[in-house]
């Protein structure tokens, strides 16, 4: 009893809450770098469900856990101790640098920034939280009130108080803006919805030294950079400098849903028990997904990837650039992690068109960037076909 494309289309319609602006797209199967639609059309995913699909879709390693999991132990309460999630958190201390050794479960990248706002205010007494213009950290009240985009936070103020909001980059506006009642700092160490903007090692290194000066807590998002995309675990391993606290979700379940706030043993340790804590976060079915998604991160050279092909691929987009200088603004970006600022909003639509058309799956964020976000798995020349259908409609 299978629907189709516009019985599928017909039902969200009525039913849905209507907030996504769908693409009239129904997805029915995926595989590697590639997806198919419900009339049989293959696409080449190189948005990976916005940095979500980092080993691919439906990876066998990642589906045989989760099926293996799924007939063994599929939800306990953490009144419970489970082994998935014991040899989650090693393993992910594994990757994260140190001294980041201690990790709370959750469910999405929002949880994981309430989780790190939440330990920000526990462990420092203070209310008051330094977010980047710009930025984006998620949709619940907390997280939205540290996102630096007016259009997202005003139709629900009042939020969370405490926001102070400063120039990403700008480390002069950063250190005027602290105050007796700023406890902590959450950054991106590169921007993503809000356009692939990346940082400087200055910059980050210049954040860390403040936040040690003043004794205040440095938080990364890295829901987004995290989990192999710019080459390393972290994006801030790459820029080498190291949070205090750091949150993470969409890549870590390899496409199953989970989140985590990781921090510093005597960080973490500012929450008491049932200061914080998750019904489904850290379940077994979720942690036995990321642990096979995180083994397959390691043991497939997945990170090796993102560094050579991503630097392969900037360099590829920096020639695009200089053959249409007119057209494309910028480009930036850090392993698979790529943006390519397009001259008008106009344009950057008529690329994302093209692609669609050519069934290349990317997005485009901040209004005219085009931003590619493909699995870390995926091979040159699928890239290298991906960046061509974007240059076309330049020619
Ligand atoms: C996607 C994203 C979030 C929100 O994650 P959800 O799982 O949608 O709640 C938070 N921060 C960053 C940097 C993101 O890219």
């Amino acid at each position: 009893m299978t629907l189709n494309k516009s019985e599928v289309i017909a039902l969200d319609s009525q039913y849905h809450a209507g907030v996504y602006g769908r693409l009239k797209i129904c997805l029915v199967k995926g595989d590697g770098c590639r997806v198919w639609d419900s009339e049989g059309n293959e696409y080449l995913d190189c948005l990976a469900g916005i940095a979500v699909n980092n080993v691919g879709h439906c990876h066998p390693k990642v589906t045989e856990a989760i099926c293996r999991q799924a007939r063994t132990l599929m939800h306990c309460s953490n009144l419970y101790y489970i082994e998935p999630q014991a040899r989650l958190a090693e393993k992910l201390v594994s990757l994260l640098p140190r001294p980041i050794e201690r990790i709370f479960f959750c469910n999405s990248g929002t949880e994981s920034v309430e989780a790190a706002m939440k330990l920000i205010r526990r462990a420092s007494g203070k209310p008051g939280i330094i977010a980047a213009h710009n930025s984006f950290h998620g949709r619940t009240f907390g997280s939205l009130a540290v996102t630096g985009q007016e259009k997202y936070r005003k139709p629900f103020e009042p939020l969370v108080p405490g926001a102070r909001f400063v120039p990403f980059g700008d480390i002069d506006s950063l250190t005027s803006a602290i105050d007796e009642e700023v406890g902590g700092i959450i950054l991106e160490p590169i921007q993503g919805e809000g356009g692939i903007r990346t940082s400087t090692e200055d910059y980050l290194r210049a954040v860390r030294e403040v936040c040690d000066d003043k004794g205040l807590y440095l938080a990364f998002d890295e829901v987004q950079t995290g989990m192999g995309r710019t080459g390393n675990f972290l994006a801030c391993q790459s820029y080498g400098v190291i949070p205090d606290i750091v949150s993470m979700a969409k890549g870590l379940g390899g496409g199953f849903p989970i989140g985590a706030m990781a921090a510093r043993s005597d960080v973490m340790a500012a929450f008491h028990p049932s200061d914080h804590a998750s019904t489904f976060g850290g379940n077994p079915l979720a942690c036995a997904a990321a642990l096979a998604a995180l083994n397959v991160l390691t043991e497939e050279g997945l990170m090796e990837n993102a560094r050579t092909l991503g630097a392969w691929a900037l360099d590829q987009i920096r020639e695009m650039q200089r053959r249409h200088p007119d057209l494309i603004e910028d480009v930036r970006g850090r392993g698979l992690m790529l943006g390519i600022e397009m001259a008008s909003e106009d344009l950057a639509k008529k690329v994302f068109d093209h692609c669609m058309k050519e069934r290349i799956l990317v997005n485009r964020t901040a209004g005219k960037v085009i931003r590619l976000v493909p699995p870390l798995l995926i091979e040159r020349q699928d890239l290298a076909k991906a960046l061509h259908v974007v240059e076309e409609p330049l020619n």
